[in-house]
């Protein structure tokens, strides 16, 4: 019996249960209508009445409370710390870096009233910090011996958005981003590379989300960035989504905010500074990476429950099933196995079954009273579709069991994207191939390019492909550009991008 015939055949005792399989679009209908049902259905995000913004309910939180804790444990370990900047911007700092300037300006909200009087000099709600953090290193590095200055901040940020959805592309939205001051140009560089490598490390390990790490073209890269570079992960839709980007700002922002400090020479030299950061845009990633039409897929790393304890009642269960449905839950705890008991009496274990896979937990074990009788658990993984592969474990010994399996279903989560991204990547030579993929079946697309932003700009107006990155592996790859022909040193990744 499936999960779904379950669900039919006892019929839950709330009205919500009823529309709860036909409530998401079927991926295969209308993947962005899926996406925004599983947001709604999930209770991950909610609409408010503020254009473009969204409230973030406490199930969505508590993953982007695991996104931090798995980031920040690597930010230390790499020797940052967190610090807190202004939410605000004066005017005249903002207007010191031009190409900052020119690339922020239509998405920043002003600040022009404070109570009932005007202000003097008018306020940005920071869409990023470059220009506030940089004006506050200019103070605090005064010679050599203060760098290098590894801080990084998690914050709100605000961009004023025309077209938003939920997580992916919102005015205001959660991120970290991370301010670094160096000495050299090589640690500089080095400090970029470190922190891209440690989002590919984050992406790949704990949001099983296999990622294509690489440097941005000069006309995506950051506003007043040197040189941007990136991670871009594939959704299920085919489309890619740009999920962490590390840019080395070279001297531009030192020289526009006066950050200087006194070297080992004696000379006044400017500090070589990065920045870079993720977002919440990374569970948006998530959703379209893992889920399919039952809702939700979380990877264990990023689960706020990795374990659903439901209990099925029969006869005297409240008083045979439910301690020791209790004792497994607490078993699980101590080991560091985060697990919920679904006790309520008022929804049937089908209802419960479908609720907790659209909420996308790994694993669901279920203990019945034949099941004490056997002294086992039943387990069923969120990530294999086969009811047949319900597991049937003893309970002596049963929390290691659990530990393993939420290693594998990680892991297989993992694998399952890689083969997606590797069957939906395709390497052409010609620009009618280009074109004919990109009308096709979507994904990523790897071609030789010239290096000129008039072939770049060319291709995503008549294919709406953008190039993601020139990844590292590969881009030695010489060839002819995909557009004009004109002899290519390297290989680009283009796609339909979020
Ligand atoms: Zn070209």
């Amino acid at each position: 019996m499936t999960d779904q015939a379950v669900d039919k055949s006892e019929k839950g005792k709330s009205d919500k249960s009823d529309a709860l399989v036909t409530e998401i679009t079927p991926q295969s209908e209308d993947f962005s209508r899926w996406y925004l049902d599983v947001v709604r259905r999930a209770e991950l995000a909610d609409y408010t009445p503020v254009k473009g913004c969204m409230a973030i309910r406490p199930y969505g939180y508590a993953i982007w409370e695991l996104i931090q804790q798995g980031l920040d444990r690597r930010f230390k370990e790499t020797g940052h710390v967190t610090a807190y900047f202004p939410l605000f911007i004066p005017e005249k700092r903002l207007m010191r870096e031009a190409e900052h300037v020119e690339g922020f300006a239509p998405q920043v909200a002003w600040v022009t009233r404070g109570g009932d009087e005007d202000l003097e000099e008018r306020l940005v709600v920071r869409p990023t910090s470059e220009v506030i953090i940089g004006t506050m290193y200019s103070k605090w590095v005064k010679s050599w011996r203060d760098l290098p200055v590894l801080i990084n901040q998690w914050a709100n940020v605000v961009r004023w958005e025309k077209v938003t959805r939920p997580f992916l592309r919102t005015t205001e939205f959660l991120w970290q981003e991370g301010h670094t001051a160096h000495e050299t140009a090589d640690e500089a560089q080095a400090e970029t590379m470190r922190i891209l490598a440690l989002y590919k490390d984050f992406a790949e390990k704990d949001l099983a989300m296999p990622v294509i790490d690489g440097q941005k073209s000069d006309s995506e890269k950051f506003a007043g960035a040197s040189r941007t570079y990136s991670i871009e992960a594939l959704m299920g839709d085919g489309r890619a989504l740009q999920a962490g980007t590390s840019h080395n700002l070279g001297q531009n922002f030192a020289k526009a905010f006066e950050i200087q400090f006194q070297g080992r020479d004696k000379s006044v030299q400017h500090a070589w500074t990065t920045s870079w950061g993720v977002s919440t845009r990374l569970i948006g990633g998530v959703i379209m990476t893992h889920g399919d039409d039952s809702g939700l897929i979380l990877p264990p790393r990023v689960a706020p429950y990795q374990v659903v304890v439901v209990p099925i009642p029969r006869g005297n269960w409240q008083e045979t099933v439910l301690p020791r449905a209790r004792e497994i839950q607490a078993d699980l705890m101590r080991q560091g196995v985060r697990t919920t008991l679904d006790a309520r009496d008022e929804y049937t274990p089908g209802w419960k079954f479908a609720e907790w896979e659209l909420r996308g937990v790994p694993l669901r074990l279920e203990i019945g009273p034949k099941d004490i009788e056997k002294s086992q658990v039943v387990l069923a993984r969120r990530d294999v579709r086969d009811p047949r592969a319900k597991l049937f474990v003893p309970m002596d010994g049963l929390t290691p069991v659990i530990v393993r399996l939420l290693d594998e279903i990680q892991q297989g989560l993992y694998d399952r994207a890689l083969r997606f991204r590797e069957d939906h990547t395709q390497r052409v030579t010609s620009y009618e191939e280009l074109k004919a993929v990109m009308e096709g079946r979507p994904g990523f697309v790897i071609a030789g390019w010239c290096g000129s932003a008039k072939c770049e700009a060319e291709i995503k107006a008549e294919t709406q492909a953008t190039l993601r990155n020139i990844p590292f592996a590969g881009a030695n790859t010489a060839g002819s550009c995909v557009k004009c022909g004109k002899p290519s040193s390297g290989e680009a990744w283009f796609a339909k991008a979020y």
